[in-house]
């Protein structure tokens, strides 16, 4: 059974640890590193990408988690989460620290500030049935490298405004990230497609 960790310093750490539990891998809060050292695979939850980045450097975490990162390790990166794995961040404070990792450029608060939440149903790469998907004060995806798979899109109707098409979910190697919150609602398949990257990682050898 896989060890998958939830990064711990802020945001919605419990919804996250919930999913995973039910999926039937065994979830982990993570504050140290030692705690970091003994996962499989990592949540990077949402919440306020900023503050994480700020507590990742306080809980002596930031440079370890890229190393690890930078050795194979998946992680999955929700809204805030997405943020710190971008390579290039607009709309950022000058100043904001990322993991990196993902070859991608995303703009924070790209659906609007504070109250603007979003949701809507969204097509899946890997999934049959559509997902439901909750953005809250989320970012999107400017553009992808070479590199990186598209999961997902905003759907094309003009209704959605600035937001139709646009992308919202990549997967580049065993790195994924979605702008919205999957661990809100009950569905557990894009988790599902995490914990599948988890398990593949763990059979190579
Ligand atoms: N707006 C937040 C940020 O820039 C992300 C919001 C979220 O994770 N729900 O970090």
């Amino acid at each position: 059974t896989p060890t998958i960790g939830v990064l711990a310093l802020q945001g919605d750490v419990r919804e996250h640890l919930h999913v995973l539990e039910s999926l039937g891998v065994r979830p982990l809060a993570v504050r140290r590193e030692s705690e970091l050292a003994s996962v499989d695979g990592m949540v990077v939850p949402g919440g306020e990408s900023t503050t994480i980045a700020k507590l990742l450097r306080i809980f002596d975490l930031l440079d370890p988690l890229r190393a690890r990162i930078a050795d194979g390790l998946p992680v999955f990166g929700t809204c805030a989460g997405m943020i710190l794995l971008a390579d290039r961040i607009e709309d950022g404070t000058a100043d904001q620290e990322t993991l990196g990792g993902l070859d991608i450029t995303v703009r924070r608060n790209a659906f609007g500030r504070q109250v603007d939440s979003f949701e809507t149903s969204l097509d899946f790469a890997g999934l049959t049935d559509p997902v439901h998907a909750v953005f809250i004060r989320a970012p999107w995806v400017e553009s992808v490298g070479e590199g990186v798979d598209v999961l997902a899109r905003v759907g094309e109707d003009p209704a959605h405004g600035r937001a139709a098409g646009r992308i919202v979910a990549v997967r580049q190697g065993p790195l994924m990230a979605t702008s919205f919150h999957p661990e809100v609602g009950g569905d557990g398949r894009v988790h599902r497609l995490f914990v599948d990257l988890v398990n593949q990682r763990l059979a190579q050898p």
